[in-house]
């Protein structure tokens, strides 16, 4: 099987599998408890915080361990929204084409009269550091921008974001669950107020994640109960899956530069093999992108039915979002894009990493293109694009 759908879940690493066992078995005491027992788990904990601290330029005590990504999410967003509210400010900054578990928590702060303003992204799935800038009103109290999109890779100019965000004084919080473990990100020189991150989009376990809250940053719980995390999110630490996420983090950061010159190259190859397929297009900015994303449109034929019949042949890849694959809706990145809906519904997203060999990418491209010329054979959209009843967009 060749697995290229690394943006919704990674393997963990045999480093982070064998420190989370490890503590399983050995290390159960309660990192709050006072007896040397629980002491050794609150040392694992604090040597974890530690170290992700270091791994985005933070101090320790800036980090909250959670869930994952997107409770991170939710607390950062809301409790922004709460310091605003009680400052007066309910205006709120952001993009039509974060993850939902940012587009739903706006949702909701929507219903409860706070004023969302959702930036256009640019055809290339990038955002304009100005348009962030000239929607920032007296009352605006956070700007949430994502610092690389799921769907399509973007990376976005987080830096001048920060920047002007600084300048006006408004909290800026960015999703970074794509990021981290992918890119180089340091919360200073980026000029981030909050960060969210998960572990298992970096070869960590699931369900752990954290959340950056720069010093000084009001916030808020989301779940209440024991006085864990500073007070800040009750119930007892993941301790063995905080550890591993820790170590999973420290061994992709160290490895960054050599990971971003070998996944780039197998990247543009899979690009340049896939362009050759008439009537296709990339989504997404070539080069501002994550390393390992690669995201196409193809006219006249269905997204769904590509990852059926990839699935087929062995290849797990993805139509994009995990949220919206099951759903007839076209992803709401991609329309977000200027896709049209007939276009956008014809995607493919494919997501690789380190273990992806020369031959699987030789695979992929391959298969690519036999699946999508088998489904034309029958589409009645592509008789119609052939014959000119219809007009190409691609
Ligand atoms: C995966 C993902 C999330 C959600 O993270 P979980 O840990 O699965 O809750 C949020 N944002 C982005 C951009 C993601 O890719």
């Amino acid at each position: 099987m060749i697995y290229a759908d690394n943006a919704a879940t990674t393997k963990m690493s045999e480093k982070a599998l064998e420190t989370m066992v490890s503590l399983i078995k050995d290390t159960y005491g309660n990192p709050s408890s006072l007896y040397e027992f629980g002491q050794k788990s609150r040392e694992v904990l604090e040597d974890a915080r530690a170290k992700v601290a270091k791994a985005i330029g933070a101090n320790p005590k800036e980090i909250i361990f959670t869930s994952g990504g997107s409770e991170s999410d939710n607390q950062a967003i809301l409790s922004a929204a709460k310091a605003g509210e009680a400052a007066g400010k309910k205006h709120i900054i952001s993009s039509a084409f974060e993850h939902h578990a940012v587009l739903h928590t706006l949702n909701k702060l929507k219903k409860e009269g706070f004023e969302i303003t959702l930036l256009d992204v640019h055809e290339n799935g990038l955002i304009d550091p100005g348009e962030v800038e000239d929607a920032i009103k007296e009352d605006t109290c956070l700007v949430t921008i994502m610092f690389a999109n799921n769907e399509i890779g973007t990376i976005e100019p987080i830096r001048e974001i920060g920047e002007v965000c600084k300048k006006h004084g408004v909290t800026f919080h960015t999703d970074a669950v794509q990021a981290i473990g992918h890119i180089p990100v340091n919360v200073v020189d980026d000029n981030i107020d909050m960060l969210s991150a998960s572990a298992h989009k970096f070869h960590g376990p699931k369900g752990v994640g954290f959340l950056y809250v720069r010093k000084g940053v009001r916030l808020f719980n989301l779940i209440e109960g024991g006085a864990q995390e500073k007070g800040k999110r009750a119930g007892t630490e993941n301790v063995p899956g905080i550890a591993a996420m820790a170590v999973a983090l420290e061994d992709a950061v160290s490895n960054l530069e050599n990971y971003s010159k070998i996944v780039t190259a197998k990247r543009d190859r899979l690009i340049e093999g896939i362009s050759d397929i008439s009537h296709s297009a990339l989504n997404g900015d070539a080069k501002k992108r994550l390393p390992g994303n690669v995201n196409f449109c193809f006219e006249g034929i269905e997204g769904e039915s590509i990852l059926l019949l990839l699935d087929d042949k062995g290849i797990a890849a993805s139509s994009g979002s995990a949220c919206t694959s099951g759903s007839l809706d076209p992803s709401h990145v991609l329309l977000a894009i200027g896709r049209v809906h007939d276009v956008a519904h014809g995607s493919l997203r494919l997501t690789i990493d380190e273990s992806t060999t020369d031959e699987e990418v030789e695979t992929i491209i391959a298969s690519v293109k036999e699946v999508v010329e088998y489904l034309r054979g029958f589409s009645p959209v592509w008789r119609d694009l052939i014959s000119g009843k219809r007009e190409f967009i691609l």
